[in-house]
């Protein structure tokens, strides 16, 4: 029977962390449990760092970015030795049970606690929205948002000046928030990892752009993709200098995409989680991810979400490629 869980925050921070936090630890109490936070990730739990919550602790944070609790990457826990260490301080601890709110390789890591006998839940939190088992995941609406209000000013002084932006975007080695930020940004191309664009048709979508009569373009680039803003903006100056009609610029927005308040969506899409990753808990339902598909608040074994990467839908390429006329 459960009377202590721990709580944690891994991987990148995305915005609507705290309010995960908050809904977990209020949840739990609920239940009649307490609750600690292990600050820095899997780090903390290597090192035994271990703080009680209570409800008033989690108070004046859900509008808050970032993690109260920290997060870190942390080699030792990829290894068996890590996670043995691990384990020994939430025992020492007196912990029966533990979230992880976070990523892709924060989930990997739960499901290998998972299987090593440990009960340990997911909340589906990232703001690269890569994660098997749910549509949508914590952070993405909110860096979504930041990533278009960057482009849009951009947009705005690109078509004062006549210039081509070339506009870098988080995501690691997704496309998505690319992607929906290109087609809900008006942009004239995206390239992202999951379909190879290559340098010379980024060259001919600008200046097609400019014969169209167009006052600017836009230029959408996820990080992870194999030419970055940088490449791509070195290579149109070295070959198609003044021959592109635009002049063109780079702008990486980097981690000012993580830092802001969670809007809306993502406070409430915490909330849900946090609560639904302890009340599968309290039903006895372990080593699973608490995510949202089909509008629904949904489990999906860790072990179907470990070391997987979710797909992009190919059609929203097409879209924006479709609306970039
Ligand atoms: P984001 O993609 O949003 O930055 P993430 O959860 O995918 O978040 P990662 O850096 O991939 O971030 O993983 C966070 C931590 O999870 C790692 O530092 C490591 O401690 C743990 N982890 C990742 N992969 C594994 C694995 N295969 N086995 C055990 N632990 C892992």
């Amino acid at each position: 029977m459960i009377k202590r869980i721990a709580v944690l925050t891994s991987g990148g921070d995305a915005p609507g962390m705290n309010a995960a936090i908050r809904a977990v630890t209020r949840s739990a109490i609920e239940q009649g449990w307490t609750v600690l936070g292990v600050r820095e990730g899997y780090l903390g739990l290597v090192t035994n760092q271990f703080r009680e919550l209570d409800a008033r602790s989690v108070g004046g944070i859900i509008q808050l970015g970032g993690t109260m609790l920290g997060s870190a990457r942390c080699k030792e826990f990829r290894e068996e030795s890590g996670r043995k260490q691990a384990l020994h301080n939430l025992s020492k601890n007196g912990v029966d049970a533990l979230i992880v709110i976070g990523g892709n390789g924060s989930q990997t890591g739960a499901y290998a606690l998972s299987q090593m006998g440990f009960p340990v839940n997911g909340v589906a939190s990232t703001i690269d929205n890569d994660l098997v088992g749910s549509d949508i995941t914590i952070g993405v609406d909110t860096a979504l948002n930041i990533a278009l209000e960057a482009i849009d000013r951009l947009k705005t002084t690109a078509s004062s000046h006549r210039r081509a932006f070339l506009v870098e975007v988080m995501g690691r080695d997704c496309g998505y928030l690319a992607l929906m930020s290109g087609i809900a940004g008006g942009a004239e191309a995206v390239v992202i990892p999951e379909f190879e664009t290559t340098p010379e048709q980024v060259a001919q979508t600008i200046s097609a752009a400019y014969a169209r009569g167009k006052s600017h373009a836009l230029v959408v680039v996820a990080e992870g993709a194999k030419h970055d803003a940088d490449a791509l903006f070195r290579y149109l100056n070295e070959n198609y200098k003044d021959e592109l009609g635009f002049e063109v610029r780079a702008t990486t927005l980097g981690h000012v995409q993580r830092g802001g308040a969670p809007l809306a969506y993502d406070r409430l899409l915490a909330s849900r989680l946090g609560y639904g990753a302890v009340e599968a808990l309290a039903r006895g339902e372990y080593g699973v991810l608490c995510g949202m598909k089909g509008g629904q608040v949904t489990t999906t074994p860790l072990a179907e979400v470990a070391g997987k990467t979710k797909s992009l839908d190919e059609r929203l390429l097409k879209l924006a490629q479709v609306l970039a006329r």
